[in-house]
């Protein structure tokens, strides 16, 4: 069924442009003028807001990182008087202290709006019954989706991550078309449905909308054929607002059309901070266009990917994010991205996307082991020969396009512990701490 899309969904460059130089305006007028931490950075930098004339001069503006989120914890960065803060979330904060972020009524109801766009762009109508097993809490996911899942119209089925049976229990009872979870999550409840002998088809979802971690194109086949669901990426991050700053379209599925009207992206070359061209690699900066209560400037996201051009909408889209400045493994010398082993793993289609990624150190050298296991209907089923060659044929794949030698451990299924709730821990390094580069 077609849904009428918003009129900005479809406008031209020009007016799309034309709105975002006027939001910017705002917003960096509102961030000098009441958040003291903005108006000496920029003081330092010698610019003023009133320097900004076209979007090319965004680049006079300083960056925004994780750094000046943690050094003003808690609320550093708020524009607005604490009264008119309307609600808190918080980052994981895998280290240190966490990242808080406040909203007005205004920017939980711009968010709600921004989520209910993407459920209709991956295919989700008013009347659908939707559940969310994001979790709730400080972690933005659960209570971004379902703010959103009610604005678009959906029964929302507030079911919080972890209790796999109970998921799958509600699942069959009250049959609904959509889901939200984490990618990792998504194929636990999978593998529980399989472990119930339920197939696919019998199945009451229709979509799936996944985000919150890096997940890729083998890991969505993966999905869609265990769910027999469409697979939709979304993508969004605490400090930008939360899950919806961008999100994919099913009738395209090309990467997360992101919300320029709302967030303003760049591409920056990481090390030397300057802008680069659609098209090119580098690292993701948003500045957000209507936040009230923390409004960001040019806040570098860490996350690796490209700009690319419009398709179904009039806003540009995001690559596939090839990993985090900060996830970044170093092994002897080689980058490596957990998400480049994972591709290995995946081609696979005896192994399934359980894994983990184990690193240590023998004296001086790095040494990687990877944890996978086989899918469950061929669990059992292999030889000892079998899962050698199995392993053999994914440490050479590893070897030769990742670079890296590892040792492979194949397991029967359900052997590595799941994630249930929050974002799958997937690398455990062990290794001495080297200095952060951050
Ligand atoms: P934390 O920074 O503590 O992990 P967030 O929940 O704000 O907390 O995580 C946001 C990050 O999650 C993003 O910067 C990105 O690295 C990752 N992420 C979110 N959605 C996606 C997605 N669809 N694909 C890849 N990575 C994603």
């Amino acid at each position: 069924m077609q849904v009428a899309l918003e009129h900005i969904e479809t406008a031209s460059r020009d007016e799309i442009s034309a709105l975002q130089l006027d939001r910017i305006k705002w917003t960096l007028q509102h961030a000098y003028d009441n958040v003291p931490h903005y108006k000496q950075k920029f003081d330092d930098q010698g610019v003023h807001p009133a320097d900004l004339k076209t979007l090319a001069d965004m680049a006079k503006f300083p960056f925004t990182t994780k750094i000046d989120l943690r050094d003003n914890y808690p609320f550093g960065l708020f524009a607005v008087p604490r009264t008119q803060v309307a609600r808190l979330h918080a980052s994981s904060g895998t280290t240190g202290k966490p990242i808080v972020v406040g909203y007005t009524a205004k920017d939980i109801d711009n968010w709600a709006n921004l989520m209910a766009r993407s459920i209709r762009a991956a295919g989700g109508r008013a009347g659908d019954t939707c559940h969310i097993a994001y979790g709730y809490g400080l972690f933005t996911g659960g209570l971004g989706a379902h703010y959103g899942a009610e604005r678009a119209g959906c029964m929302v089925v507030p079911m919080s991550g972890g209790q796999t049976e109970k998921q799958v229990q509600l699942i069959r009872d009250f049959r609904p078309e959509i889901i939200m979870v984490t990618p990792s999550y998504s194929l636990v409840i999978a593998e529980e449905f399989e472990r119930q002998g339920i197939k696919p088809d019998d199945i009451s979802l229709k979509i799936g909308i996944f985000g919150a971690e890096p997940w890729g194109h083998n890991m969505r086949c993966e999905i869609e054929r265990k769910l027999g669901i469409d697979a939709i990426d979304i993508y969004g991050l605490t400090e930008v607002m939360g899950p919806g700053v961008a999100c994919e379209c099913i009738e395209s599925k090309d990467g997360p059309v992101i919300w320029e009207d709302h967030f303003y992206p760049e591409i920056i070359n990481p090390d030397t901070g300057e802008v680069v061209a659609d098209g090119e690699y580098g690292e993701l900066v948003f500045t957000s266009l209507s936040k009230e209560a923390t409004p960001v400037i040019r806040y570098r996201t860490r996350d690796l990917t490209r700009l690319l051009e419009p398709t179904a909408r009039s806003f540009r889209r995001l690559d596939r994010i090839t990993g985090r400045s900060d996830d970044m493994l170093i092994v002897r010398g080689v980058n490596v991205f957990p998400s480049q082993i994972e591709e290995q793993i995946l081609r696979d289609k005896r192994l399934g996307g359980t894994y983990q990624i184990l690193l240590n150190r023998d004296g001086h050298l790095d040494n990687v082991e990877v944890r996978c296991e086989i899918q469950r209907e061929f669990s059992g089923h292999f030889s000892p020969a079998d899962t050698e060659a199995i392993s053999k044929e994914l440490q050479h794949h590893i070897k030769t396009l990742v670079g890296i030698s590892t040792r492979i451990t194949i397991m029967e299924y359900d052997s590595i512990p799941r994630t249930l709730t929050g974002k799958a821990r997937r690398v455990i390094d062990t290794r001495p701490k080297q200095s952060s580069a951050y």
